[in-house]
């Protein structure tokens, strides 16, 4: 099914900017609505969930990046995972905060996550160790200190640009995002005449609405350039029933012993994509002893 969620990234044809450009509007929908998200949390998570799956153009088969932001603000942790496939999921920690705007039409994302922390990326490579890059954070404001990130710890001076508009409603009207990066010997005359049009150009959870590849254009001007990937996106959990009843059969006798007590049932929670699964006494019983024999 085609959500109309898509990422584009692109080359100028000297090799000098990489430019990067997603629309996620459903996909941030779509995790709003299972979580049930604030407006606040909405665009904080949001911009979490695109950066990380933009990201994940990056990776090889097999292998994931996670985008961890923790401030100690009200929010507490922001969390986002993006598979090689164009897929993503995450969280934040306390999904119904939400802080008055900063002004008309400016949720203060920056103040719900704080600064007191870190923005952290793991690059999971599967056969290899994790590679796992922080940097303090700037503002909260995520997209800015993933620019610090990228600038800091992968040495690619960038420009970053996350946004979720919310809909008087509470739901999502529009999201996406937007890296421009310089490579090793880039031209800063290009450099800046870009990065002054993608200024211009306004919004970018307005702006990705429309058509990708005009809005590159648009924001190369007359530099020619070549698409190097095109990659639907998509909101998507990696739970399943087996992996479930795996949690169920490591869960302690005593949280068994009290969940079955107070709820006369098991229910375990999936943070990420607020799936519940149920389990009756019997089930869990059964599940149990099937491990005790193994
Ligand atoms: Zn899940």
């Amino acid at each position: 099914m085609d959500s109309g969620d898509i990422m584009l990234r692109v080359m100028d044809r000297d090799r000098m900017i990489r430019v990067s450009i997603a629309r996620t509007t459903a996909l941030v929908e779509e995790a709003r609505a299972r979580q049930g998200t604030s407006p606040t949390a909405t665009a904080a998570l949001g911009r979490a969930l695109t950066a990380a799956v933009m990201m994940g153009l990056d990776l090889k088969d097999d292998e994931s990046i996670t985008l961890r932001i923790n401030g100690g603000g009200p929010l507490g942790t922001v969390l986002a995972v993006a598979e090689s496939d164009g897929t993503v999921r995450g969280y934040v920690g306390n999904p119904a905060v939400d802080l008055p705007e900063k002004y008309r039409g400016k949720l203060d994302v920056g103040g719900a996550v704080g600064t007191d922390g870190f923005l952290e990326v793991i690059r999971d490579m599967r056969l290899r160790s994790p590679f796992i890059g922080r940097v303090p954070l700037q503002s909260g404001e995520i997209a800015e200190d993933l620019a610090y990130y990228f600038t800091l710890s992968e040495q690619i001076p960038s420009l970053v640009s996350l946004g979720v508009l919310i809909e008087p409603a509470g739901n999502v009207g529009g999201a996406g995002g937007l890296f421009v990066q310089a490579m090793p010997g880039a031209d800063d005359e290009l450099l800046r005449a870009v990065e002054e049009r993608v200024l211009e150009a306004g919004p970018i959870s307005n702006l990705v609405q429309g058509d990708l590849v005009e809005l590159v254009e648009r924001i190369m001007g007359d530099t020619p350039f070549d698409i190097l990937d095109r990659k639907e996106v998509y909101f998507r959990c990696r739970c399943s029933l087996n992996k479930v009843e795996s949690i169920v059969t490591a869960l302690s006798d005593e949280d068994i012993q009290k969940a079955l007590e107070s709820q006369g049932r098991l229910e375990i929670h999936c943070n990420f994509c607020g799936e519940v699964y149920t389990f009756s006494e019997d089930e869990t019983r059964l599940l149990r002893e099937g491990a005790d024999q193994e």
